[in-house]
């Protein structure tokens, strides 16, 4: 745990109790802080008091009486749509709001660290698609070159949850932009912005505002590396705006397509190999091909992005290109999951919309594609160009027979359920192809989320 420092007997507000709020709250109190937690939900309470957290009601005025901070959970809104009533409140009192990650950044050195000989650093990564795929990259790759590393923040762990760190620890956390657009400090060494697409609109007020909040975490604190994915414009304005000109290497600007051959440093990924760039030369290539952990281009970007990461760290590339090749993947993330007479079972439960979905259906040549679930507004409509690669669909649950009639000429069949779909699916493949669950739906109407989903194809594909 990280004690948090700066609110020795001082009152501070912790509002959401799930995993995050309770680590916040223990370490608060470890910290000397007096700690008022409440959470909406009874349940979230019982388990707390459970846990030996006392709850107090925030939404009682007189409970704010003298509050030094109001710590919230990422998933309690605190302007759009409309702000939390308590967190009104506090705002209208003049009280600081903050978050977790806020608190750590806050608490993180001490003077322990005076007498190591490397200073522990944090690497933080956030963007609309690949933050825990490359989250888990960088934090492997740092785990394979024998550095001492932890990974948390919207990946597992919460931040304050972590050991204290050792000499020359580095700190791997995933931010989402819930909680990059609330933390008060953000000060990581090393700052990664994947991509933007249009996601979570509803909490940031569109497209701008969601932008705005990835980007403080490049803007705020001065990382003495920026890592920006310039494969939309948001990302070519960011690394324009961080850099004072393309030889201005604290910026290494990534792509999964473009050869960025103009810069200080880049790294990209083109037709499977990445390559660095440093000032008109390049320095190191890798071919992705082989890396069965890493498929399609979405991938790509990902890899570039953790291993100029890891370079930011000062890891040597034939370190990174060893460790690439041992990444098993992340559960549910174009994961192959078995090998079975030539057909590869691969497991994207958590291509839960089209988006993500069109890059799965991107990244092999021959697929079975089961999807199907609780379809999004619009259904599959939008993954029409990207179904070249389908041999046939197996379609299941809710919106099983809406995505039928948008499939044009691609031959499916309606399976009703996961264990049919992988029945048929598994007969009628042939060596060569690629059995792909990427739903391009929610789970919900079989399966109480996407984790389970995964695992239910899993274990059919081990069954056959
Ligand atoms: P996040 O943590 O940002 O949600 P994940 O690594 O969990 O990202 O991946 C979420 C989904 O997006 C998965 O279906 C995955 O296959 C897909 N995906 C992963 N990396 C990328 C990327 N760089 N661009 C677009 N989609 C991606």
């Amino acid at each position: 745990m990280i004690p948090v420092r700066g609110y020795v007997g001082a009152v501070v507000g912790v509002l959401g109790l799930g995993r995050s709020g309770l680590a916040t709250a223990r370490a608060l109190a470890a910290g000397g802080a007096v700690v008022r937690a409440w959470d909406d939900s009874v349940e979230a309470r019982s388990k707390a008091e459970a846990e030996g957290v006392a709850c107090t009601d925030l939404g009682k005025a007189s409970a704010l009486d003298g509050m030094a901070a109001l710590i919230v959970s990422p998933g309690i809104a605190h302007l759009y749509p409309a702000p939390n009533k308590i967190i009104a409140a506090a705002m209208g009192l003049g009280i600081p709001v903050d978050n977790d990650i806020g608190l750590f950044f806050a608490s993180f050195g001490g003077e322990e660290w005076d007498a190591f000989d490397t200073p522990p650093r944090v690497v933080c990564v956030t963007g609309s698609n690949g933050k825990s795929t490359t989250t888990a990259l960088i934090h492997h790759i740092l785990q394979q070159a024998g550095r001492p590393t932890q990974m948390a923040g919207n990946i597992g762990t919460g931040v304050l949850s972590i050991d204290p760190p050792q000499d020359g620890e580095v700190i791997v956390l995933e931010l989402s932009s819930y909680q990059t657009e609330l933390a008060r400090a953000l000060t990581p060494d090393v700052a990664v912005f994947t991509n933007l697409s249009p996601d979570h609109l509803d909490r940031h007020g569109g497209m701008g505002g969601y932008f705005a909040a990835k980007r403080r975490l490049l803007t705020e604190g001065g990382p003495d590396r920026a890592i920006v994915g310039v494969d939309e414009g948001e990302g070519v304005f960011l690394a324009n705006q961080l850099a004072t000109g393309a030889q201005d290497d604290r910026v290494i600007r990534i792509s999964s397509g473009q050869k960025l051959d103009a810069f200080a440093w880049s790294v990209f990924a083109r037709k499977g190999f990445l390559a660095e760039w440093r000032r008109g030369k390049q320095v190191a290539s890798i071919d992705l091909r082989a890396i069965n952990g890493l498929p399609g281009a979405h991938n790509h970007q990902n890899a570039c992005a953790a291993y100029a990461a890891a370079r930011a760290l000062g890891l040597a590339p034939r370190e990174i290109e060893a460790a690439l090749h041992s990444f098993a993947g992340l559960p549910h993330r174009s994961q192959l999951v078995r090998e079975r007479g030539g057909v590869r079972f691969v497991n994207d439960s958590k291509a839960t919309n089209v988006d993500s979905a069109a890059k799965a259906l991107q990244a092999f040549d021959r697929i079975r594609w089961i999807a199907g679930g609780m379809g999004k507004e619009g259904g599959i409509a939008a993954l029409a160009p990207h179904l070249g690669a389908v041999v046939k669909a197996y379609l299941i649950g809710h919106s099983a027979r809406e995505f039928a009639l948008q499939l044009g000429e691609t031959p499916y069949e309606i399976c009703e359920t996961m264990e049919r779909a992988v029945a048929l699916a598994a007969a009628e493949a042939e060596a060569g192809d690629v059995v792909l669950l990427a739903p391009a739906a929610a789970s919900f109407d079989q399966y109480p989320n996407f984790e389970k989903r995964g695992e239910d194809f899993a274990a059919r594909v081990a069954a056959l």
